[in-house]
């Protein structure tokens, strides 16, 4: 990964999208994507889309979400303490004793997460998972009018988007999932070479996934692509109390993971593949049995239906604070989907 490549990695980690609230994260998206995209546009949705040799009636896209979870906030009370609604899927556990942003309109607020001490707890109390209802945002208000003058209801939040390098070329933060995703098309786009394609490549920093998959189904159906491929991160299995028989044997720094099953278009995974192998890419497969919680879901079904595919990149601790992942994967799922666009003969047919 080069130092270029990098810096657009960690300040996409460190702008907040949660889903609905992406304008931020599009913005460096754009900027990014503008110095190599013969296209770059963003539709009415939210979803940016940048292009490679437009002009081909064979059209891929690849698809990474940039939103991710957090919290909105609902209500602010009369001691000026802040409660919030999730935005995705939160196990609330992780979220005691989080340091949180809430951005504002005119300014970033900090604050925290919490409840009362380990001493003040009912052993009832103690033996309860904590529910978000229960926990309250603290950002130092001396009462409601103050706490009012800085934060509005509908104010988006994030935890504290802290990145952090690990030996081994690990790195962990929050929103790995998917700014993982959005990083590899955009940089797979990059590494493709125009004159080895005969397709045009649409990479798209998809809105909403977190929500219901709602950015890939509206540039999906905008784009109407014949090839579809969803870049997302999977669970990597290989930390304590996952069980591989249930999940699979995935690990960090193994290389890119490419799922097999009913989502998945079969000349697609066969493509994939020979383009890995082609290359000396490392990847390892994944079973799902059924269409799991991707963007693949959705554009596999647009209009007449798409010949779609999901290439995962293995993140231990999904959705909480510390996702951690292999920089060496990323690097190697851009080179996977660089390769596989080069690949595509102008008249490739997906018909299984
Ligand atoms: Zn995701």
């Amino acid at each position: 990964m080069d130092s270029g490549a990098r810096a657009f990695l960690q300040e996409i980690l460190q702008t907040p999208s949660p889903s609905g609230f992406e304008r931020p994260v599009q913005e460096v998206v754009r900027k990014y994507a503008g110095q190599f995209a013969e296209q770059v546009r963003t539709d009415v949705h939210g979803n940016v889309i940048a292009v490679k040799n437009p002009d081909a009636p064979l059209r891929v896209m690849l698809a990474g979400h940039c939103d991710q979870i957090g919290l909105i906030v609902q209500h602010i009370d009369s001691d000026g303490y802040i409660y919030a609604q999730p935005i995705g899927g939160w196990d609330p556990i992780v979220l005691v004793g989080q340091r949180v942003t809430l951005w504002t309109k005119e300014e970033t607020v900090f604050g925290v997460i919490a409840r009362k001490p380990i001493h003040l707890l009912t052993d009832e109390e103690r033996k309860q998972v904590p529910k978000l209802k229960d926990l309250w945002l603290d950002i130092g208000a001396a009462n409601e009018e103050e706490a009012r003058k800085r934060v509005r209801v509908g104010d988006p939040v994030t935890v504290e988007l802290a990145y952090r390098e690990m030996s081994n070329n690990r790195a962990a933060s929050p929103g790995m999932d998917d700014k993982c995703g959005t990083w590899v098309v955009m940089e797979a786009l990059r590494r493709m070479d125009k004159a080895r394609l005969n397709c045009a490549v649409h990479a798209v920093s998809t809105v909403q996934e977190e929500v219901g998959l709602r950015g890939a189904k509206t540039s999906s159906f905008g784009i109407d692509p014949q090839v579809g491929i969803a870049v997302d991160v999977t669970f990597a299995t290989d930390c304590p109390t996952i069980e591989k028989k249930e999940e699979g044997d995935i690990r960090i720094g193994r290389g890119p993971v490419v799922y097999r099953g009913p989502n998945m278009n079969p000349v697609v995974v066969e493509k994939l593949l020979e383009a890995a192998e082609a290359a000396k890419i490392d990847y390892q497969l994944a079973a799902s049995g059924r269409p799991p919680g991707t963007d693949a879901n959705v554009i596999q079904i647009n209009r007449a239906g798409v010949a779609s595919g999901l290439v995962s990149i293995p993140n231990r601790y999904m959705h909480s604070p510390v996702e951690l992942v292999s920089l060496d994967d990323l690097d190697k799922a851009a080179d996977l989907l660089a390769r596989f666009a080069e690949s595509l003969p102008a008249d490739a047919d997906f018909t299984p």
